[in-house]
């Protein structure tokens, strides 16, 4: 047990992971959300009394962080795994995209060209260092593979939908880290994907997690945004909320760095500055809400650059709709650079737009099955690390001492979503854990 007292500022999956590490080595932890509940991107909305993911949700079967937590946590047997499918959207036409029989039969590409694409996925799986990833340009690593053809076809259409404009800044790891996060849940050749999900949704996992937390005494602050995080002599002595100031021993930001730097005007300025400058796509992303299912696939890729929406993310195709009260759940999401104007389109621009594209998509399916289109957006999701920036990678250890920080921009190769999160929480609390006998001194400011 310790007697050490510290603030975590943000009730994500990262945040609540890592106040269950500390609290678990006998820290005494409070954690403070700004919304009505906890989870950021991982919570929920309510809809005709069922919870159901703002944002479409999957564990893979290699997520072993996950999987672990969710056994600590009690509700492994809320879990269940299903085989799910993926389809491309060429031309008008529908095509299943799965197993390597599909890629040898995909009739959008030439059979040179479907090899070449093979072989890119081959490649991904034989190179292990990401740092000869992180010194190529994604579109020329995947152009001197897979050639011309497949990159049109196929590569450039998925660079769109998860980069938006800012694909020609990105290296090559972003690809390479998911053909190997993707193979990684394919056991032999013609295996298909297999992906988890939670009853009642990802959330389940959280609240679970935040039980825990409660019952070795963590306190939750929910409508609890934090004004400013107070530092003295530089160091991070508590946080300021409702205009009052509450003092710890230490704190810990699981923010996104721009709004970080907005926490801690009397910080370092190089700090401050690298952490404003830190970019993150945004996310506009409708679930629509059916009576009856749409299509066969967890998610269908679209190449048609015309169709705002870059995906059909069909959960129901992975969750059984029994769990949501019968209903078929479809996400139509569309990642936004920095710069992008639909940030500021109103839900009804966007419901109009979408749905329009939704029609001529397809044509057969009765609107009459629609039962709510529900806009949900947010501004920080995935972090963009251009080419030649790892050094503006900011350490956990501030360099505003007893000022911790653990967010998406720090994950590196691996990608931002939940495994990742939660094991870079462990990371942050063993290095709060290992300074606690004497929080004192700072870190160099990484070089911009
Ligand atoms: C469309 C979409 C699909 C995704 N799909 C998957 C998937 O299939 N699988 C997967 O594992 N992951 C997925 N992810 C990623 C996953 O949601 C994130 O990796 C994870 O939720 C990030 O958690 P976090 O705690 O780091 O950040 P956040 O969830 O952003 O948490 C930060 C928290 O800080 C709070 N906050 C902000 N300012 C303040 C303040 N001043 N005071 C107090 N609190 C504050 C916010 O309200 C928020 O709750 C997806 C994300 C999106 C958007």
């Amino acid at each position: 047990m310790t007697t050490q007292k510290v603030a975590i500022i943000g009730g994500g999956i990262m945040g609540v992971t890592l106040a269950y590490r500390l609290a678990q080595r006998g820290v005494s932890v409070t954690v403070y959300e700004r919304g009505d509940n906890l989870g950021g991107l991982a919570s929920y909305m309510l809809y005709d009394g069922v919870r159901m993911d703002r944002f479409y949700h999957t564990i893979l079967s290699s997520d072993t962080s996950m999987q672990s937590l969710m056994e600590e946590g009690g509700v492994a047997d809320k879990r269940h795994f299903t085989s799910t499918k993926q389809g491309f959207y060429d031309n008008g036409q529908l095509y299943d995209f799965n197993t390597p029989v599909d890629f040898m039969l995909f009739p959008p590409l030439n059979p040179i060209q479907r090899v070449r694409l093979a072989l890119q996925v081959i490649a991904a799986q034989f190179e292990s260092d990401w740092h000869k990833m992180d010194v190529v340009r994604v579109e020329d690593w995947l152009l001197r593979v897979s050639g011309e053809g497949a990159y049109r076809k196929v590569w450039k259409p998925l660079l769109r939908a998860k980069f938006d404009t800012t694909a020609d800044s990105v290296p090559a790891t972003y690809i390479w880290s998911r053909l190997r996060r993707m193979m990684g849940t394919r056991q032999g050749v013609t295996s298909k994907e297999m992906m988890c999900y939670l009853e009642n949704g990802y959330y389940t996992l959280i609240e679970a997690i935040a039980k825990k937390c409660e019952a070795m005494g963590v306190k939750f602050h929910l409508k609890a945004p934090i004004e400013e995080i107070v530092i003295e002599n530089g160091q991070a002595v508590g946080v300021r909320i409702g205009g009052q100031i509450e003092r710890y021993d230490a704190v810990a930001s699981t923010l996104a760095s721009p709004i970080l730097a907005g926490l801690i005007p009397n910080g370092d300025a190089a700090f401050r500055a690298l952490l404003a400058k830190q970019q993150y796509l945004g996310v506009l992303c409708p679930l629509v809400i059916l009576k009856e299912r749409l299509l066969p696939y967890y998610v269908l890729n679209i190449t048609d650059d015309r169709i705002p929406f870059t995906a059909v993310v069909e959960t129901t195709n992975l969750i059984d709709p029994q769990h949501v009260k019968g209903y078929h759940l479809v996400y139509l999401p569309k990642y936004l650079a920095p710069d992008s104007g639909l940030a500021n389109w109103s839900d009804e621009q966007v419901k109009s737009e979408w749905m329009k594209y939704f029609r001529q998509m397809f044509p057969k399916y009765d609107e009459k099955n629609i039962v709510e289109f529900v806009v949900q957006r947010a501004k920080y999701v995935e972090p963009i690390r251009p080419m030649g920036t790892l050094n503006e990678i900011p350490p956990i250890q501030t360099p505003i001492a007893r000022l911790y920080m653990g967010n998406t921009v720090m994950i590196y190769p691996d990608l931002g979503n939940g495994e990742a999160v939660t094991r870079y929480a462990t990371k942050v609390a063993e290095q709060m854990l290992a300074d606690m006998p004497q929080w004192q001194g700072t870190a160099a400011v990484p070089a911009v």
